[in-house]
């Protein structure tokens, strides 16, 4: 019997696993990618001297990376990854800092030191979260929430109440926090997934306690080599893929979708997987959208420097005082704050293979709204003084002489993300609000077809690199039972 064709529209990370997921049990899988590359934001920047990652730096949650390459028949472990020590620092604008480590003594140590009015409540969080991460990842994360009523159980109700769902992140930290920085410091982490330690509802303080929990990683090479080393599994398992191919309409009989048509091709399918954005889906189906709201967006800056900052953490923040409050304008009002937060990407300082010796690649990323009519990221002066400004305060954070140092520079704006098909330029695909979260966020089976399907960022469990994995382990679990079922309605009515 000929195989059954699965069509994966886009060769995100979720897309990638959803194929090496699939094509282990039996089907012919296809992916339509409309870029000359597979990865999505999962890329590498470069100018042949210098390189770096795009997108992604922060590996967390290694072992979800594990469970779902297993599924594709693939080891993780294969891969070198190095656990960053301290995994984060972070510079308040006032001179406070605040070092992240791995060590959960060396943690508490630098809590008596200098935290002690917390130092109880750092144990107290250790050991609180750790029960609240496990069910966490078991009741949310790791399966499909369809219906308001996939949550209407006991545990995870309980779960739910003991996280204080109505509550913010920040504001929930401060059953175990008093300290502002601390507030701020293990609340930040929400903006990994694009959403304001203010807004996003308590469920996202977990990404915090993953770092300790589980540590922040790094893949040596960069994190866009897992795109390189995909691709080549795909390929040898005989995964078909087209490249420069944007699936922009389909066909349909009754429930099923039957072609994909590109601007030069059709395809006949069995099932379908979009890993397109979520909101740019519906436009291809004839449906009708909601109009969910975006993520923040990022200024990206990209810089190869004759020069190496050996003292300097992989990855490092630097925040304006009252953070959380400035940041709040950002996600509830869409404006930009006056003094930006700033992530700067060191990796050279444990990655020799990205620059040429003695010098090294360095990536500065600043939250700001997503593409809107007000922010004209297209003026080229407005940009350039952005940046100038961005340049600066790295500068004056303590990359001394980094200005004179740049061989090679390149910035992305949220008009520049939005022009490359992020939903409205956020970076993180819809914002991880409550009303866009758990079972309100767009699950895996996309009604009312019964061979379609949706991974990626926008898509439940949410953004992330090991968190779109799930999404792609959900779908194809999804996929797998429904075609089961179908396979066995056929063969009971030819019985
Ligand atoms: C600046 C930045 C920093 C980040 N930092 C981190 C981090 O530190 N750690 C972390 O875990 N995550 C991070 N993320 C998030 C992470 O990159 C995303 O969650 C993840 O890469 C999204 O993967 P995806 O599968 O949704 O696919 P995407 O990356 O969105 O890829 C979708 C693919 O589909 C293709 N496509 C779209 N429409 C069509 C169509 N109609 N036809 C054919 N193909 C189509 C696109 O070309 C693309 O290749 C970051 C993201 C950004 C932007």
């Amino acid at each position: 019997m000929p195989k059954k064709q699965v069509y994966i529209v886009g060769g995100g990370i979720a897309g990638m696993m959803s194929a090496l997921i699939l094509e282990r049990h039996d089907y012919q899988v296809t992916i339509l990618e409309k870029s000359q590359q597979l990865g999505g934001r999962l890329a590498y920047r470069s100018n042949g001297k210098y390189k770096i990652d795009r997108g992604p730096t922060v590996m967390l949650l290694p072992h979800m990376h594990r469970e779902v390459f297993s599924l594709a028949q693939l080891d993780f472990d294969q891969l070198a990854i190095t656990r960053c020590d301290p995994a984060v620092t972070i510079d308040f604008a006032d001179g406070e800092k605040f070092i992240k480590y791995s060590d959960h003594e060396q943690q508490k140590t630098y809590f008596a030191q200098h935290y002690p009015e917390d130092f109880v409540g750092f144990e107290h969080y250790l050991t609180d979260m750790r029960q609240l991460y496990q069910q966490g990842e078991k009741l949310l994360l790791t399966k499909p929430l369809p219906t308001i009523a996939s949550i209407m159980n006991k545990p995870t109700l309980q779960l739910l109440k003991d996280m204080q769902l109505q509550q913010s992140t920040r504001h929930f930290l401060k059953n175990y926090f008093t300290n502002d920085y601390l507030l701020d410091a293990y609340s930040l982490q929400t903006l990994y997934i694009g959403g304001g330690p203010t807004v996003a509802p308590s469920l996202y303080a977990l990404i915090g306690f993953s770092e300790h929990e589980h540590g922040v990683w790094y893949l040596q090479g960069g994190y866009a080599g897992l795109v390189e080393y995909l691709t080549k599994k795909l390929e040898r398992r005989g995964v078909k893929i087209y490249y420069n191919q944007t699936v922009e309409s389909v066909e349909r009989r009754g429930k099923m979708i039957t072609k994909l048509h590109t601007a030069t091709e059709s395809f006949a399918c069995d099932h379908v997987i979009f890993n397109a954005e979520y909101p740019k889906i519906a436009p291809i189906l004839n449906q009708k959208n909601k109009g969910y709201t975006p993520s923040n967006g990022c200024v990206t800056i990209y810089l190869g420097l004759n020069r190496q900052y050996p003292q300097k953490a992989v990855h490092s923040f630097y925040l304006p005082k009252n953070f959380a409050i400035l940041f709040a304008k950002l996600f509830k009002k869409q404006q930009l704050p006056q003094t930006p937060a700033i992530y700067v990407f060191n990796p050279s300082v444990i990655d020799d293979t990205l620059a040429p010796s003695g010098h090294s690649s360095l990536y500065i990323l600043v939250p700001v709204p997503s593409q809107t009519a007000t922010i004209d990221w297209d003026d080229t002066q407005f940009k350039h003084d952005f940046v100038q400004q961005i340049l600066e305060q790295v500068e004056q954070a303590g990359f001394l002489g980094l200005q004179t140092a740049i061989e090679w520079q390149e910035v992305l704006t949220p008009a520049d993300c939005e022009r490359e098909g992020l939903y409205r330029g956020g970076s993180f695909g819809i914002a991880p609000n409550l009303w866009q979260s758990g079972p309100f966020r767009p699950q895996a089976a996309i009604q009312p077809f019964t061979n379609a399907y949706a991974v990626g960022a926008s898509t439940h469990p949410g953004g992330g690199i090991p968190v779109v994995m799930q999404s792609a382990k959900i779908a194809c679990e999804e996929l797998l039972k429904k075609d089961g079922e179908n396979a066995n309605k056929a063969s009971i009515s030819r019985m």
